[in-house]
């Protein structure tokens, strides 16, 4: 059959991490027992108050168009959010709604990325940043981390791979699939190089901020570095704070410029992110955030509860994520047995009934990425299942 794909739609494949969701779905509508550790997405009911104001807004009949980049009171709400969560003070003037956060930076790098432009990405990576750029026409240039620097990279390696070509710097702290988070030093580090290099844009992907362990607060590189804000993009959203990735809500603040050029593009491809949504996203902003501090304790224990049973199994290891809800595991010593691929390796754990993500569709060595935003007995369970198929 002739088909018609473009070139770029050519260069990307489809995302792995939901199509492994996916996968597991469809295995298990087939009746199969699959315990789906895949995908990022908190387990936790969505609370109560977001839920009443999705319902009111539906009683109220708001169920038209809204502004293409969201509605005033949304807008409020984010900045509000900016700076009362990231210490970023914001115009909501300069505040984008998207349908989830992966819609923002898919919209930054179209507008901005032409053929040839080259984008840092410190890796291992989200698996569909590489994607985005490649479809924009961008080549990837990737910064290596390692698990042994925990995750993180010396400023004097990124500025070596800074050319006139150079677009962006892509950061996500916390980090998924890492669960690394950049302390202030190496963002002050980070910063130092900007100013050296003043024609390269930052997106600082902090849609993990409220998830971070340690005790420490999160930085984020706008707020800490002012000077530099009229190049950076930051991203957040409610999917992972308020437990709403069906909702698709992400939202993000930067440069007017950059901004009016997303909500063009925007305007164009998919018009104003769901209205219902919208009114329920505001109460999530709006409203009381101390539960977080209840569910960030979950995930500090269910972390620690994965990566013990990880590091208890031989061929497998796993550093303590500090933030997000991920663990990298490598799994070198299995490296032979399954052909030096990794894919493999995640569809042998799927036929144990366990779904899970290969970690070289993030960039990373052989091994595998677990999602421990599951309920405790699920966890166990399928820390049993991959202990029975590794052994
Ligand atoms: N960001 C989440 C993950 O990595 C959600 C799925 C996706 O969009 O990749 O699992």
């Amino acid at each position: 059959m002739t088909t018609h794909l473009s070139p770029a739609l050519q260069r990307i494949a489809a995302s792995p991490t939901t199509a492994m969701t996916d996968r597991a779905s469809a295995l298990r509508a087939e009746g199969r027992d699959i315990i789906s550790l895949s995908v990022g997405e908190p387990d936790f009911a969505t609370p109560p108050h977001v839920l009443a104001a999705a319902h009111a807004a539906l009683d109220a009949g708001d169920t038209r168009y809204t502004p293409v980049t969201g509605t005033a009171a949304l807008k409020q709400a984010v900045a509000l959010h900016f700076a009362r969560d990231l210490g970023l003070p914001t115009d909501p003037a300069q505040v984008i709604v998207t349908a989830g956060g992966k819609q923002a930076i898919f919209e930054a790098l179209a507008a901005t990325v032409s053929e040839g432009d080259e984008v840092i990405i410190p890796a291992p990576w989200w698996v569909s940043y590489p994607q985005m750029v490649r479809f924009a026409g961008g080549t990837v240039v990737p910064l290596q981390t390692s698990a042994a620097d925990g995750f993180r990279f010396e400023a004097a390696a990124l500025e070596v791979l800074i050319t006139p070509r150079t677009r962006w710097l892509l950061l996500n702290s916390p980090g998924n699939p890492t669960g690394a988070v950049f302390p202030p030093a190496m963002l002050d580090d980070v910063a130092e190089v900007l100013r050296r290099h003043p024609h390269v844009l930052v997106m600082s992907d902090d849609i993990y901020a409220p998830l971070i362990y340690t005790g420490q607060a999160h930085v984020t590189l706008a707020a800490r570095h002012p000077d530099l804000a009229e190049r950076v993009l930051t991203v957040s959203g409610v999917s992972k704070s308020h437990a709403m990735t069906g909702f698709r809500i992400g939202v993000a603040t930067g440069p007017a410029w950059l901004i009016e050029a997303m909500g063009r593009l925007q305007s164009n491809a998919c018009g104003n992110p769901a209205s219902i949504s919208q009114a329920a996203a505001v109460a999530a902003f709006n409203g009381p955030q101390d539960f977080l501090s209840g569910w960030r304790e979950t995930f500090r224990s269910r972390r620690d509860m994965v990566v013990a049973a990880v590091n208890a199994e031989p061929g497998l290891s796993t550093p303590v994520p500090d933030g997000a809800f991920y663990c990298l595991v490598d799994a070198a010593p299995l490296h032979d047995r399954f052909g030096g691929d990794d894919t493999k390796l995640a569809l042998h754990l799927l036929e144990h009934g366990v779904a899970v993500v290969a970690a070289s569709a993030f960039g990373g060595s052989f091994g595998f990425r677990i999602s421990f935003a599951a309920d405790e007995a699920l966890l166990a369970d399928a820390m049993r299942r991959i202990a029975a198929a590794v052994q």
